[in-house]
């Protein structure tokens, strides 16, 4: 284990997604407003749409599982780091459908329709922004030391 930034954390900021939005493109909006570098993320609610995905470890690409009906989120939490001078939302969701199934995965980028939703962000202190990079091992985008 690496510590890749030592943080102290400063404001936190709650609020709600609206109808029909989707949580990634929110998110990377909102941080790229308010100058957002580093941030960890936890949401909960309920959506319409989503695509969640896994990392196929092997042949280092992502699947990915399609869902479209009513789901309320478990539990979607992440972080916010930059990738490419940009901030980047990574997310892993937790979604279970009418039948109290979960189904779990990598939430992939402009596929959620939120139906209501939750959030509370926790910004970290620090001008300095936690930055990714390709990493040839796994053949992700990881954070740089
Ligand atoms: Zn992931």
């Amino acid at each position: 284990m690496k510590v890749v930034k030592h943080l102290k954390p400063s404001d936190v900021y709650m609020g709600r997604l609206e109808y029909g939005q989707d949580i990634i493109d929110s998110l990377e909006n909102f941080c790229a407003e308010n100058e957002v570098k580093i941030a960890w993320v936890q949401m909960i609610g309920a959506l319409r749409k989503a695509t969640i995905s896994y990392y196929d470890q092997e042949k280092h690409c992502y699947f990915n599982k399609k869902l479209e009906g009513e789901y309320e989120i478990v539990s979607c939490s992440g972080n916010i780091s930059v990738k490419e001078n940009a901030p980047m939302a990574h997310l892993h969701i937790v979604l279970s459908d009418t039948e109290y199934n979960c189904i779990a995965g990598h939430l992939m980028p402009g596929s959620t329709e939120i139906f209501a939703c939750e959030f509370v962000l926790h910004r970290f202190e620090g001008e300095e922004a936690l930055v990714r990079g390709q990493d040839d091992q796994t053949g992700l985008s990881l954070w740089l030391y």
